[in-house]
């Protein structure tokens, strides 16, 4: 998965501090891999990962994270923005009815929708009407029917017998009938075919001027794949639509088209449809579509939960501490404690592309040693504790005794404080490195 793969790209970051132009093209390339994986348009690819790179390589700087962990936050935030940020809610009108037309190619799955629609808005104390606008094929209106059965609401269809009818008076007609009847809601279902094609747009552009919706939905199949951008497109230019419904999500299409239709028509996804059942419905959510395109799940958890444990408050504190250089071993002891806190710091530890000297205590930091430093600062005095530079060869004894550790140990505690805390002054002049759950140590 992508996440593997980052994983390893991050590994290679390891010792370097900053992330260079060589670094972020080494994640960007990985994105745009899972991009095309997910069947994300070439053309849209291209445009994103340009913008991911411009962004990765300017200065900002969210100091919860490190830079590779930057690139994929980045990469997460212009995805989320791309497919609408927010959750788009459905527009009603201020006078109804709240007329919504729904637009597509043939088996997108527009009549499925029209139905899941109405019983959810039905459910919400609305009272939909469905209306029988897709006169193409012999079955539709029957099937509109039936949904309209299932669905427990009404159905407006034209007369049986009249030949073939005028959907753009049938359309007309319903909005008329609504306000009658006092239906609140007008959903159309309308026609399709199986391709872009001149006849049924231009139908479905003289529905759109005849009833002037509220709502205009483009229904896409998840699975369309590369075709996502040129059926957009042409239904964009030939009716225009105010928002889109993702289709069969609950196959395995990894979601690609949500991108590509999102950010070639700028239009917000509004709902997605995971079944053939009228309840597999769901409002479209930016933020989980974004990590099942990228499949990265792992790594914006590890992210967030960086962003969670990093408390920037308590950072600065010590941050003060040292640069008035009273960082004690007590507050060592409470970095180290901190650090045992944090269940998945290995893990982000892993991914840290931090200070050569840091990482290198890091990784050596276990939980053994945290018990040793434990018992041997607790047999500290408060006084020795706040100054360690107190710490003479008898203290040392003393302490060692105390804690039943050797002298040495005593010694090796104190010099690796001494390296620290030296380090941290030297950071913390130059910027402090942010390490999730403990500040810089
Ligand atoms: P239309 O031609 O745009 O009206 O498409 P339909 O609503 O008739 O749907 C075409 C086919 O896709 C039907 O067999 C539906 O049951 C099926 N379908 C529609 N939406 C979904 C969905 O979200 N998931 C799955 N698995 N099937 C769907
Ligand atoms: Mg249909």
């Amino acid at each position: 998965t992508l996440s593997d793969r980052l994983a390893e790209t991050f590994k290679n970051l390891r010792t370097k501090g900053k992330l260079s132009a060589a670094d972020v093209d080494g994640t960007v390339r990985e994105i745009r891999r899972a991009l095309l994986d997910a069947d994300v348009a070439l053309e849209v690819v291209k445009e994103f990962t340009g913008k991911v790179r411009e962004r990765a390589l300017s200065d900002e700087v969210n100091r919860a994270l490190n830079p590779a962990q930057q690139v994929v936050q980045i990469v997460n935030e212009e995805l989320v923005a791309i497919l609408g940020g927010q959750q788009r809610r459905l527009q009603f009108a201020k006078n109804p009815p709240t007329v919504i037309m729904l637009a597509g190619l043939q088996g997108a799955g527009k009549t499925t929708l029209a139905g899941k629609l109405a019983k959810h808005l039905a459910k919400e104390g609305h009272t939909p009407l469905l209306v029988a606008a897709d006169l193409q094929r012999p079955n539709a209106v029957n099937q509109l029917q039936v949904v309209g059965t299932q669905a427990g609401v009404d159905v407006f269809a034209p007369e049986p017998g009249n030949g073939v009818g005028d959907p753009v008076k049938v359309a007309k007609d319903a909005v008329k009938h609504a306000e009658r009847t006092q239906h609140d809601t007008v959903i159309i279902d309308t026609a399709g075919r199986l391709g872009v094609d001149a006849e049924l747009m231009k139908q479905a552009g003289n529905i759109r001027k005849a009833t002037n919706p509220d709502e205009v939905l483009f229904v896409i199949d998840a699975m369309i794949g590369q075709d996502a951008v040129a059926t957009a497109k042409a239904f964009q230019d030939g009716v225009d639509f105010t928002g889109v419904v993702l289709s069969k999500l609950d196959g395995d299409a990894r979601g690609g088209a949500a991108l590509s239709v999102a950010s070639v028509t700028g239009r917000p996804i509004i709902f997605a449809s995971t079944g053939e059942g009228l309840d597999d419905f769901e409002a479209f959510h930016p933020d989980r579509m974004a990590s099942r395109i990228l499949d990265l799940g792992d790594i914006l958890t590890l992210i967030e939960q960086a962003q969670t444990a990093f408390d920037e408050e308590e950072a600065l504190k010590v941050a003060e501490k040292l640069a008035s250089e009273s960082f004690t071993l007590e507050d060592f002891l409470g970095q180290m404690q901190q650090l045992k806190g944090a269940g998945s710091i290995k893990k982000m530890l892993g991914m840290l592309p931090g200070a050569g000297a840091m990482r290198q205590q890091l990784d050596q930091f276990d939980e053994k040693e945290l018990t040793r430093t434990e018992a041997i600062i607790q047999s500290m005095t408060p006084a020795e504790r706040r100054n360690h530079k107190l710490l003479n060869g008898s203290r040392r004894l003393r302490i060692a005794r105390g804690s039943g550790m050797t002298v040495t140990d005593v010694n090796q505690l104190i010099a690796r404080f001494e390296q620290a805390a030296k380090m941290m002054k030297t950071v913390a002049r130059g910027g402090m490195p942010q390490i999730p759950g403990m500040g810089p140590i």
